[in-house]
């Protein structure tokens, strides 16, 4: 097991990548903390880790509550006594075509996406900055290295992540702490699930290994980016599509 003793914190993990990630990272030994706004669904998450044999406690919050954010990070700090891993998973849509778009869809799309990492981010990295140990990865898109059309608000918040994940690397490597991001293709969950069937089909057939991804395919990444076998990476931004972006 890569991470056995290793704390985690996990958002968005009530269901899709964020519960895959939970789930994957509970099974390499790890002790989870789970936030979304839904309790229900955290509970069901934390149920299946707890049947692992591992720890879990869950947090409902908004990730961009930089108030709840506080508090959460002094609570997984109360119960666990520290934290190793981040992820920064927690993501919303609101596509339509820019010149239809709402501010409140621009809006409430970067705050969620763009803020949500970045005070999550702050408040982990001012307690693994005393540890001199830690890791953090954000969950980015394709979207954020290529765009797409209807998507601007939700490409523009993928690609800042981008560009926080890099700053807070160099921030951040000194004190032994690395950041990494995750840049997932077409996944099937509840995001993608809304889409038109003809629309899946085209994404199918722009996919090279011809299969659509699966939750455990970016837990997979998230696993080995936040182990020691990824002790000499940083910065970097780990694309996960079955060749869809090359
Ligand atoms: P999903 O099934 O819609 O799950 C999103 C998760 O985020 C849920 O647990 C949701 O829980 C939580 N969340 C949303 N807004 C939140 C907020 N304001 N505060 C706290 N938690 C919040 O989405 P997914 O497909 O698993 O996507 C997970 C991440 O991967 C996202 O960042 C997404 O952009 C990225 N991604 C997905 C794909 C894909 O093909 N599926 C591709 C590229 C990137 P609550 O609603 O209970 O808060």
């Amino acid at each position: 097991m890569k991470l056995s003793g290793k704390i985690a914190l996990v958002t968005g993990a009530g269901r899709g990548i964020g519960q895959a990630i939970a789930l994957k990272l509970a099974n390499e030994g790890a002790d989870l903390m789970l936030c979304a706004r839904s309790a229900g669904a955290l509970e069901e998450t934390a149920a299946q880790i707890r049947a692992l044999g591992r720890k879990a406690e869950i947090y409902p919050l908004d990730v961009s509550d930089s108030a709840a954010v506080d508090a959460c990070m002094a609570k997984t700090i109360e119960l666990f006594g520290r934290i190793d891993l981040l992820v920064n998973n927690a993501g919303v849509t609101k596509d339509t075509l820019m010149i239809r778009m709402k501010d409140e869809d621009w809006d409430e799309v970067l705050r969620i996406n763009l803020k949500g990492a970045f005070v999550f981010g702050r408040a982990a990295a001012k307690v693994m900055m005393k540890q001199r140990s830690g890791s953090i990865i954000n969950i980015t898109s394709v979207i954020g290295l290529i765009g797409n059309a209807g998507q601007c608000n939700y490409a523009a918040s993928k690609a800042g992540l981008i560009g926080l994940t890099k700053s807070m690397a160099k921030e951040l490597a000194g004190r032994g702490v690395r950041v990494n991001a995750v840049a997932p293709g077409f996944i099937v969950t509840q995001m993608t699930d809304v889409l038109p069937e003809a629309v899946k089909s085209q994404l199918l057939a722009k996919i090279p290994l011809g299969r659509l991804g699966a939750g455990e395919d970016i837990a997979n990444a998230v696993a080995f980016l936040a182990s020691e076998d990824a002790g000499f990476i940083t910065g970097q931004t780990l694309t996960v599509d079955g060749g869809m972006v090359m």
